[in-house]
């Protein structure tokens, strides 16, 4: 969010005294001994250098910020987690606004509302939300933050049953470039309300979102994995079955190469796979019969069972805390019998997880009351990651992400995903033209 007014002064040592004891918070600067703790991302790949850290503990404190970055001529950059951090430009002239310290989570079982503060993870969610009978429409990972992922759209393991994530808030409170805290929601402030659903962080500091809670279906969820010298026949069975299954089903289709370290269980630490995964909202028996054709292929391991709400964020396997990632995503429009073997080609090492998602179903049914993206006409979406342990190592995957995408790029939709964009994008292909 960019802040700057005429006549700015660059901040002196007197300034930052005065903001530090106007906040509740903490303002790291470069030589102060928490200095490398505050700058990092949860993507550990991210070297970010800004101007000072602000570790906010309240919407007042983000007003403060926000003022005096207009003030001193900086930017401010809002940050939940870091998981989106290789996306973002230089952020010499800006000040990092952390929100981690804000995480309280409140839960209105009878409006079928949670209140979540900018800082708060998945899991600090899904968990309290089960607890009273109810899902959110987070994504893959627990620790993923609810903000970021929301702003951008959120396609999680419901999404071609309840369509993005970002349809679900109902209400946005945040702190405009002007320095005016905001609640905006369809009778206030409709255009911002509109432009947070799907258009990102750039107009303002959320300090918490208001989502609505669904009532927890009956679900039966899992994954298959198979040896994966059994990619091609694998995945092309998995192409043709995503062909015949309800709108109730989201899966996806991976090749995974696991390294060799500690984190990951022993049974498959080190080793390749192919993988499906999926999430079945409907009875256990029905779900077990929808699975069938892939069971047939006979997989080396089947976790597929009725399964509680709060084990959908761990199904995909994300890393449990913070990483070294280099990745990019793409969409696209389909995915016939030559893209999956586009996919089993690239889908190698130094690649650690080439993955497509099914999309479809409640994610391609546009409506006015969505916000700037609600909804995705392209058939799948696409994300190639790899542990960059260093810069060089990161090169090396990034050249291996590029690979894939380019012989993905035949079947590539014009319109790409804001959460799945770990590189710098045109704007303009984040949205479809009517938007
Ligand atoms: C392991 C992993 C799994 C993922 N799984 C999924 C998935 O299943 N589905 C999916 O859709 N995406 C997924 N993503 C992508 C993820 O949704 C995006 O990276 C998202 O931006 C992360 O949000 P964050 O708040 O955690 O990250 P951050 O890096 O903290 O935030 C990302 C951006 O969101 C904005 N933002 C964050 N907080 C605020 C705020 N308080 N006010 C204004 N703007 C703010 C800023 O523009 C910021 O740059 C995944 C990413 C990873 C690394």
């Amino acid at each position: 969010m960019s802040v700057l007014s005429i006549d700015t002064q660059p901040p002196s040592t007197a300034d930052i005294r005065a903001l530090r004891t106007r906040i509740a918070g903490d303002i790291v600067l470069r030589g102060d001994s928490d200095w490398d703790a505050a700058r990092q991302a949860w993507n550990l790949a991210v070297d970010q250098r800004p101007f000072a850290v602000a570790r906010v503990e309240s919407a007042d404190d983000v007003v403060a910020i926000v003022e005096f970055a207009r003030v001193h001529g900086l930017r401010v950059a809002p940050q939940g987690t870091g998981h989106g951090a290789s996306a973002l430009p230089g952020l010499e002239d800006a000040i990092l606004v952390k929100t981690d310290r804000m995480r309280k989570v409140d839960i209105d079982a009878a409006a079928r509302r949670a209140r979540v503060e900018a800082g708060a993870v998945w899991a600090d969610v899904v968990e309290p939300a089960a607890e009273q009978g109810f899902v959110v429409l987070h994504g893959s990972s627990p620790d993923v933050g609810v903000v970021g992922y929301t702003l951008g759209g959120g396609m999680g393991w419901l999404a071609r049953s309840r369509g993005l994530a970002a349809n679900s808030v109902t209400a946005v409170e945040l702190v405009t470039a002007d320095g005016r805290q905001v609640r905006a929601d369809r009778e206030n402030e409709p255009d911002l309300f509109w432009a947070v659903r799907g258009g990102g962080g750039s107009f303002g500091v959320v300090t918490a979102v208001e989502l609505e809670l669904f009532k927890t279906p009956e679900l039966y969820a899992g994954a298959m994995f198979w040896p994966v010298d059994r990619a091609a026949e694998v995945l092309h069975a998995w192409r043709e079955w995503v062909e015949t299954v309800p709108d109730t089903v989201t899966s996806v289709g991976r090749i995974l190469h696991l390294p060799p370290v500690e984190d990951i269980p022993e049974p498959v630490r080190g080793k390749s796979f192919v993988v499906v995964e999926a999430v079945f909202t409907g009875p256990a028996s029905e779900g077990a019969d929808l699975v069938a054709p892939l069971r047939a292929l006979d997989p080396a391991m089947n976790t597929f069972a009725a399964a509680p709400a709060v084990s959908l964020p761990h199904l995909h396997m994300d890393p449990p805390k913070p990483v070294p990632g280099v990745g990019d995503g793409m969409f696209l429009d389909e995915l016939p019998a030559e893209a999956v073997d586009a996919l089993v080609a690239t889908g190698v090492p130094p690649l650690l997880s080439l993955e497509v998602r099914h999309l479809g179903g409640a994610l391609a049914e546009p409506s006015a009351a969505q916000g700037a993206v609600g909804s995705i006409d392209a058939g799948y979406a696409v994300f190639a990651v790899g542990f960059a342990m260093t810069p060089e190592i990161g090169a090396f995957v990034d050249e291996a992400v590029d690979r894939a995408k380019e012989a993905l790029a035949p079947w590539e939709s014009e319109r790409t995903y804001f959460n799945f964009a770990e590189r710098s994008v045109d704007a303009a292909r984040l949205y479809t033209p009517e938007t």
